[in-house]
């Protein structure tokens, strides 16, 4: 007889997880044993356009994960199963040959993952196995943050506000989740369960192999004790200026000019690419190796008040309102399905004409457009995996706007290539970039990537670390490179000019379906 947690790839962890912690609990209850699962589906991999380096860390933390609770005499069997359509019957016979009573597990809120649980509670119920699904990737629970008619917010402000009242009415929401107990020693005499053990976690998976490997390894530690030392990084010391990467969050550089931690500053050092102003936990969240209970907790600790402050007027405040958008995003999945099927939110804006031009399209992916701050946005990205929010901001829009392709290209691409791929902030951003979501830009305040470098990037660090063709350029040129520069040293020409590129999209907005 079993218990069993099934995780998932957004909550890698031991710590404060709702589902784990409630199998445990149900499993000291029966005095019987609790047992962990994790389902590697390439398939579902395939049609996520899940990225490699995404797929490396889950198995990384996942091997973190099984030596944790293999002291607990806790086994976490891992199992590569294809079809994807077939998951719930191959976890169901698991549960069966487990002779288990329950399952648990933290719900995820894209569609197919929603119609696979239900599945499997259909047939849970006939197999006699209890399934108990519950929330944990938010803050407030998707459902629970309603405008006076009832609807879910499709503006993020008065989101936030209520959000906020809700969450400082039931701070027992953020209480930190029981770790898991210790499975009696006698696990060992039930040879089925104690063949799990051995089961080893998949190296990679097929069709996912992550090239750049070691650099990502090295970039983005494994594991939630380092996870909370980048939060602890973000809300205790100071930004230092050498920090663009590819480097490990965690290796601190040259002693910084700042005068106050990260976090007490962010308020105005956030939208700086040219210094390490945030705190870069990501990868982390998206995938859960911590969860956003203990950020706030942590930040809730600094601030020294009894309730939380996300506010603009504080640096940690305006911190606090950026995970804020992690739940709004959340809450909008959640509410209109279509966000996770290629829809836009908008469905004014489904015919706009976009241009198929795979070579723009290439350079854009490849940092070669001859936009400087484009350039460097696109390069950080493949070389680590991670891109400051203010450029994946101006990259979005110029793919869009400029280039005027197809916003759901882009969003695939960063889906392939981030460490923190995550269908509902990655589908936020994009919408949210090419005037076609909640919220939106509106379509015809359209960035000048000109005058965003020069405020993303005022000293042109930024675009000398990762572009360095143009090392040696200095003031107002780095931003914009004069034609003859750009041909000396070797650096493309811009591939639309900006203010034309703007009249096209105009129009296009203005009557979708038309040239
Ligand atoms: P911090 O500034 O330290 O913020 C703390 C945390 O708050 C972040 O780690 C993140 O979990 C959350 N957060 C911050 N800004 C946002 C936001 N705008 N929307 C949702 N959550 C936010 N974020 C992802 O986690 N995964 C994605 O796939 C993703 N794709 C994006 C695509 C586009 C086009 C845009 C414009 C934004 C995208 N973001 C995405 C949001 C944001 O850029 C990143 O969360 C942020 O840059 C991560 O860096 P950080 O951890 O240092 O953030």
């Amino acid at each position: 007889e079993a218990v069993v947690y099934w995780m998932r790839m957004e909550d890698l962890r031991t710590c404060d997880n709702r589902a784990l912690s409630r199998a445990s609990a149900q499993a000291q209850k029966d005095g019987i044993p609790l047992v962990l699962i994790f389902t590697v589906s390439p398939q579902d991999y395939v049609a996520h356009d899940r990225s490699p380096r995404r797929i490396d860390f889950t198995l990384r933390n996942l091997a973190d994960i099984k030596a944790q609770l293999a002291s607990l005499h806790i086994p976490l069997y891992v199992t590569v199963h294809t079809p994807r359509r077939t998951i719930p019957e191959r976890v169901v016979a698991l549960l069966q040959g487990w002779k288990a009573r329950h399952l648990f597990a933290n719900i995820e809120y894209e569609v197919d993952e929603l119609r696979r649980d239900i599945k499997v509670c259909e047939l849970a119920k006939p197999a006699g196995i209890g399934a108990h699904f519950v929330h944990d990737r938010c803050l407030v629970d998707p459902g629970i943050v309603l405008t006076k008619n009832g609807r879910v917010y499709t503006v993020y402000s008065p989101f936030q506000r209520n959000w906020l009242d809700r969450l400082n009415s039931n701070l027992k929401w953020i209480e930190e989740e029981p770790l898991p107990l210790p499975n009696s020693e006698d696990i060992y005499f039930n040879t089925t369960l104690k063949a799990l053990f051995d089961v080893k976690i998949p190296d990679h998976v097929d069709g996912f192999e992550c090239k750049d490997r070691e650099t990502m390894r090295d970039v983005w530690p494994t594991g939630t004790e380092a996870a909370k030392q980048i939060l602890a990084r973000f809300l205790h010391t100071k930004a230092r200026s050498t920090q663009m990467g590819p480097s490990n969050p965690l290796s601190e550089g040259a002693e910084s000019s700042e005068k106050k931690a990260r976090a007490l500053v962010y308020k105005d050092s956030r939208d700086k690419a040219d210094k390490d102003t945030t705190s870069r936990l990501s990868p982390y969240l998206a995938a859960g190796v911590i969860s956003a209970r203990e950020c706030v907790r942590q930040a809730m600790k600094l601030q020294g008040l009894n309730k939380i402050q996300a506010t603009r007027d504080t640096g940690l405040g305006t911190w606090l309102m950026e995970i804020a958008w992690r739940d709004f995003y959340n809450h909008v999945l959640s509410a209109y399905p279509r966000v996770s099927m290629g829809r836009p939110f908008q469905e004014k804006y489904a015919n706009v004409k976009w241009e198929v031009n795979d070579e723009h399209f290439q350079a854009w992916k490849e940092g070669r457009t001859g936009l400087p701050i484009v350039d460097a946005g696109m390069r950080q990205v493949a070389t680590m995996g991670w891109m400051h929010n203010r450029l994946r901001m101006i990259t979005a829009t110029y793919l869009v706007k400029d280039l005027m392709i197809d916003w759901r290209l882009g969003e695939k691409y960063f889906m392939e290539i981030l460490m923190d791929g995550d269908l509902a902030s990655n589908n936020g951003g994009w919408q949210w970039s090419a005037s076609t979501g909640t919220d939106p830009q509106p379509y015809f305040r359209i960035f000048n990537p000109y005058s965003q470098s020069e405020k993303a990037d005022p000293t042109g660090d930024y675009i000398r670390h990762f572009v360095p063709e143009l090392r040696d350029l200095r003031g107002p040129e780095i931003h914009k490179p004069p034609e003859k520069v750009c041909r000396k040293l070797g650096y493309p020409l811009p591939l639309v000019k900006h203010e034309e590129a703007r009249q096209r999209a105009l129009r296009r907005y203005k009557n979708p379906g038309e040239e």
